[in-house]
């Protein structure tokens, strides 16, 4: 093949990266515009009315971009007034909103000036270094109450010690987990997963010498104890997620009251008594006439084929898919059957918007429209279309130098006391 011409691909390539800075400044200077807005949205809590669960979950839904970009934009918007250096680069088109995004996420206060300062040459991994080298936040000194003041040696609060924690990622194959044990949660899962995987080889060497497959593995163990742990749940709560909360319902009144506690308001009635997952007692005249588990009960069949149907909250632009409650079209109060057609998963922050009046979910199933609190219906739709309005007027930013960052030399940012 004959060698490209240099001259060619420079000229061709200065031609595109020219291009790229307009674009990329003009599109900062939009981004700090929906920073903006989203401010406003967070700031005055409208989220709430366009029937989201939060701004980054609106931005998320509206703009039609990925979670992690709708946090990120979220983080900026919630801290706008603290950062107005970095913001007014964004606005200038200099600076990206993944740059400023990572200084709102974890910049002390105060540090607006020095990250502005260093975001004009920084990259965005480059920010995220110099971020973690700020001095660890000091806690507030809590105030203390003399009278009942226990411990006396005037030592700080007892350090909580090793937590445990986990977190997930997920590519299109496989989710993983990351779990961090501190050594004594840790002593009894290595226990756990030692006894079942004994009890799998044990099962194993019984087996048929000339079928059986590998011996099993600690990851065949984990999941044995997963599936373990699971069905010895399912049969304390065959019903689900909240069926330690009792409520009485008086029939002919219509009213009802916690256990023990006290009466429930209308929308909190129908909510609690909706997914039929928490344990109702009827009552007529002051006489339990039973617990009417028969007619609203959804259960673990129907349950599956709701999942199925449905997979997350059908709230659009909601996308929850954990602790999802089976909410009744036509509630079963008012005669709606415990069948799929009358049925929609939702998450709790739906559910309960829902039966307070802030969403209207109305059925069938198959033909669900759900409208927000001025009655518009909502859908999965984002916002995006043809632009009308001239692109921003701002110069053409061809990026952060990104120069080798010297971090011996680098001068992490350093809260200062206050002025007198
Ligand atoms: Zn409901
Ligand atoms: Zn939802």
């Amino acid at each position: 093949m004959p060698p490209v011409s240099s001259l060619a691909i420079d000229e061709r390539l200065s031609v595109l990266h020219e291009e790229l800075a307009e674009l990329t400044g003009q599109r900062n200077a939009i981004d700090a515009r929906i920073v903006e807005i989203a401010a406003e949205i967070d700031r005055d809590e409208l989220w709430a009315a366009a029937g989201a669960r939060s701004t980054a979950g609106w931005l998320a839904w509206k703009a039609g971009v990925s979670p992690s970009r709708a946090q990120t934009i979220a983080a900026i918007a919630h801290r706008f007034d603290e950062f107005p250096q970095c913001i007014e680069g964004l606005a200038q088109g200099r600076f990206s909103v993944d740059q400023v995004g990572v200084i709102a996420e974890r910049g002390l206060p105060g540090s607006d000036e020095h990250f502005a300062t260093m975001a004009q040459c920084a990259t965005v991994s480059q920010l995220r270094t110099a971020l973690k080298m700020q001095p660890k936040p000091t806690p507030e000194p809590q105030p203390v109450d003399e009278a009942d003041d226990e411990d006396d040696d005037g030592e700080a609060v007892a350090d909580p010690g090793p937590q445990v924690s986990i977190t997930s990622t997920s590519d299109e194959q496989y989710t993983y987990w990351h779990i961090a044990l501190p050594h004594v949660e840790n002593a009894a899962f290595e226990a756990a997963l030692a006894s079942h995987r004994d009890a799998l080889v044990a099962e194993w060497s019984t087996g048929d010498p000339d079928g059986r497959g590998p011996i099993p593995s600690t990851a065949a163990a984990f999941l044995r104890l997963v599936h373990a742990g699971w069905d010895a749940e399912a049969a304390a709560r065959p019903h689900g997620q909240r069926t330690t909360v009792v409520v009485h319902v008086d029939v002919a009144e219509k009213v009802a009251a916690l256990h023990l506690g006290p009466v429930l308001l209308e929308h909190d009635r129908r909510y609690l008594t909706c997914d039929a997952t928490c344990e109702v007692w009827f009552h007529r005249d002051g006489q339990v006439i039973g617990a009417g588990r028969s007619t609203r009960t959804v259960n673990r069949r129907l349950r599956r084929a709701l999942e199925h149907r449905d997979r997350e909250c059908v709230v659009p632009g909601c996308g929850a898919t954990r602790a999802l409650h089976a909410h009744h079209l036509v509630h079963w109060e008012d005669g709606g059957p415990t069948e799929l057609w009358n049925l929609a998963l939702v998450c709790p922050y739906h559910h309960r918007a829902h039966h307070r009046g802030l969403i209207t979910i109305t059925g069938p199933a198959d033909q669900l429209v759900v409208t927000d609190a001025a009655g518009r219906a909502l859908t999965s739709a984002s916002l995006a279309r043809t632009p009308t309005q001239p692109l921003p007027d701002v110069a053409p930013c061809p990026g952060p130098t990104g120069e080798r960052a010297n971090w011996w030399w680098y001068q992490p940012y350093e809260t200062r006391p206050p002025d007198d």
